[in-house]
């Protein structure tokens, strides 16, 4: 019998670190444009910062209506420093997946991510993330 699970997770850890390797050169934190948390990101970064609801809301969240976002100082991220993400260990999922997102799958939208993210292999055939998608989505991994 073929063991199809772990050959695919096994591909896909090849493949991620062929992929995409992180640079920290922190671009993905700029802007006034910001990530949202969903209910399990509030949770952890309440409890890795151990502080109440009350404030994060006050020193560390934009809530509006339903939708928590981070908040931005001075252009970019509340959390980043120089060095990177001060909350890296509880970072918002979005974060933690950036670029790896399905959206790369669509030519038009890995030119303009590969354009600002050192850190996706640009030498690499577009078809080859796409295999990537394809084995995260069978293995039902996000
Ligand atoms: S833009 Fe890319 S390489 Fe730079 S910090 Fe963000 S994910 Fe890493
Ligand atoms: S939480 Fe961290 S990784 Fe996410 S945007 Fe802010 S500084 Fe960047």
């Amino acid at each position: 019998m073929s063991n199809d699970s772990s050959d695919s997770s096994h591909s896909k850890e090849v493949l991620v670190g062929e992929l995409f390797c992180c640079t920290r050169c922190g671009f993905c934190c700029q802007g006034e444009t910001t990530v949202s948390l969903n209910e399990d990101d509030q949770k952890r970064m309440l409890a890795a910062l151990a502080i109440s609801r009350e404030e994060a809301e006050k020193q560390y969240w934009r809530v509006t209506g339903s939708t928590v976002q981070m908040k931005t100082v001075d252009g970019h991220c509340i959390f980043y420093r120089r060095h990177g993400c001060e909350i890296h260990h509880a970072r918002p999922t979005r974060c933690a997946q950036w670029p790896l997102i399905e959206q790369l799958g669509d030519p038009d939208n890995f030119a303009i991510i590969s354009s600002s993210c050192p850190g996706l292999n640009k030498s690499l055939p577009h078809a080859l993330f796409c295999r990537y998608f394809d084995c995260r989505n069978k293995s039902g991994q996000r």
